[in-house]
């Protein structure tokens, strides 16, 4: 599943005139389908480097075993918010995940209830957050964990009095 595959014939020298080996050159790509194409010598020239940057730029998704410093993490501020990524990517499987951390300052939301394909979990590190899922509201304090399902509406605000910071990880795509 998921390897596109260029077939081709390789001439080892001139003089072996037309004998030579024929070969298949398999690519993961990732995706669901396999693809199988049977170019002339001059389309090889065009599509090789194009493949070996496409693997290269898989590659390069792959997340590798990493520590994330706490201090190490780039911060965005907006307003009383503040938002730290933390890593986004895909496992051996080329399952998409991204990880990022929020800290909502009293009053605040990170928007309003949205839906979305993608499956989310959120932690609560510390303070308290009043989530709001599929029209129903709870008050969470710090250590609660939700997980929203696919294209289920969700939201959540922190009603203070302190800052509230949670995690949140995003599985899969959208499309
Ligand atoms: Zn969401």
């Amino acid at each position: 599943m998921g390897f596109a595959c260029l077939m081709g014939f390789a001439k080892r020298r001139e003089s072996d005139g037309h004998r030579g080996s024929s070969f298949e050159l398999c690519l993961y790509t990732g995706r669901q389908e396999n693809f199988r194409v049977n170019p002339s010598r001059r389309d090889l020239a065009v599509i090789l480097p194009a493949l070996a940057a496409a693997a290269q730029a898989q590659e390069s998704k792959l997340l590798p075993s990493k520590a994330f410093p706490y201090e190490s993490l780039p911060v965005k501020v907006n307003g009383e918010n503040k938002s730290r990524a933390v890593l986004n990517g895909e496992t051996h499987s080329g399952y998409a995940i991204e990880l990022h951390m929020t800290e909502l300052g009293p009053g605040q939301a990170p928007h309003p209830p949205h839906r979305h394909v993608h499956e989310e979990l959120m932690m609560l590190q510390r303070g308290t957050l009043e989530a709001t899922i599929k029209g129903e509201s709870m008050r969470l304090p710090a250590g609660s964990v939700v997980y929203m399902a696919s294209n289920d509406e969700h939201g959540w605000r922190n009603p203070g009095p302190e800052p509230a910071q949670y995690f949140v990880i995003a599985f899969g795509k959208d499309s």
